[in-house]
Protein backbone atom coordinates (compact mmCIF):
# COMPACT_ATOMS: atom_id res chain seq x y z
CA UNK A 1 0.00 0.00 0.00
CA UNK A 2 1.17 3.76 -0.40
CA UNK A 3 3.38 4.76 2.76
CA UNK A 4 2.00 8.03 2.53
CA UNK A 5 -1.03 7.04 4.52
CA UNK A 6 -2.41 10.49 6.41
CA UNK A 7 -3.10 10.31 10.41
CA UNK A 8 -4.12 11.61 13.23
CA UNK A 9 -2.64 12.44 16.17
CA UNK A 10 -5.17 13.11 19.66
CA UNK A 11 -3.44 15.91 21.66
CA UNK A 12 -5.19 14.91 24.45
CA UNK A 13 -4.39 11.50 24.93
CA UNK A 14 -1.70 10.95 22.05
CA UNK A 15 -3.50 7.78 20.11
CA UNK A 16 -3.09 8.18 16.17
CA UNK A 17 -5.77 6.95 14.38
CA UNK A 18 -6.88 7.47 10.39
CA UNK A 19 -9.29 9.57 8.58
CA UNK A 20 -11.88 6.15 8.63
CA UNK A 21 -12.06 6.00 12.18
CA UNK A 22 -13.31 9.79 12.63
CA UNK A 23 -15.62 9.28 9.56
CA UNK A 24 -16.88 6.17 11.74
CA UNK A 25 -18.04 8.63 14.80
CA UNK A 26 -18.93 10.67 12.35
CA UNK A 27 -17.06 13.91 13.80
CA UNK A 28 -13.77 15.49 13.68
CA UNK A 29 -12.08 14.50 16.93
CA UNK A 30 -10.92 11.60 19.13
CA UNK A 31 -12.20 8.58 18.56
CA UNK A 32 -10.95 7.15 22.01
CA UNK A 33 -11.66 10.26 23.99
CA UNK A 34 -13.82 12.01 22.34
CA UNK A 35 -11.47 15.33 22.56
CA UNK A 36 -11.88 17.72 19.60
CA UNK A 37 -8.29 18.96 19.28
CA UNK A 38 -6.14 17.00 16.41
CA UNK A 39 -3.35 17.43 14.47
CA UNK A 40 -2.51 15.49 11.30
CA UNK A 41 0.79 13.35 11.51
CA UNK A 42 2.15 10.89 9.03
CA UNK A 43 4.14 7.62 9.90
CA UNK A 44 7.41 6.89 8.69
CA UNK A 45 7.42 3.48 8.38
CA UNK A 46 4.96 1.42 6.76
CA UNK A 47 3.36 0.35 10.36
CA UNK A 48 0.07 -1.26 9.73
CA UNK A 49 -2.55 -0.98 12.06
CA UNK A 50 -4.88 -3.90 12.85
CA UNK A 51 -8.36 -2.99 11.33
CA UNK A 52 -11.68 -4.97 12.71
ZN1 LIG B 1 -7.93 11.28 22.42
Amino acid sequence: MSSGRKLYVCLRCGKTFSKEDMEYISGVKCPYCGYRIIMKTRTPSAKRIKAK
